[in-house]
């Protein structure tokens, strides 16, 4: 896995693990957690932009991608 519990993370940064994440924004608006899957970018907030930080809480791999689940071809 290439994350770390309490790695943070930017908008635009791919995700480099599924999880659910910790969500820092502005001080403005409270923190909460959002899931995250692997290969897509950790998005800008529609209200502080590009000041909101991702920092990973709980890595989960996403069940498309886990061995007991993955399509047979
Ligand atoms: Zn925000």
């Amino acid at each position: 896995m290439a994350a770390s519990i309490g790695d943070t993370f930017k908008p635009g940064q791919k995700v480099e693990a599924s999880g659910i994440y910790d969500v820092i924004h502005d001080p403005a608006h409270d923190k909460h957690q959002v899931t995250c899957v692997y290969g897509d970018s950790f998005p800008p907030c529609n209200h502080c932009g590009h000041h909101v930080r991702f920092r990973l809480a709980v890595a989960a791999t996403h069940v498309n991608n886990h061995e007991h689940f993955k399509k047979k071809r």
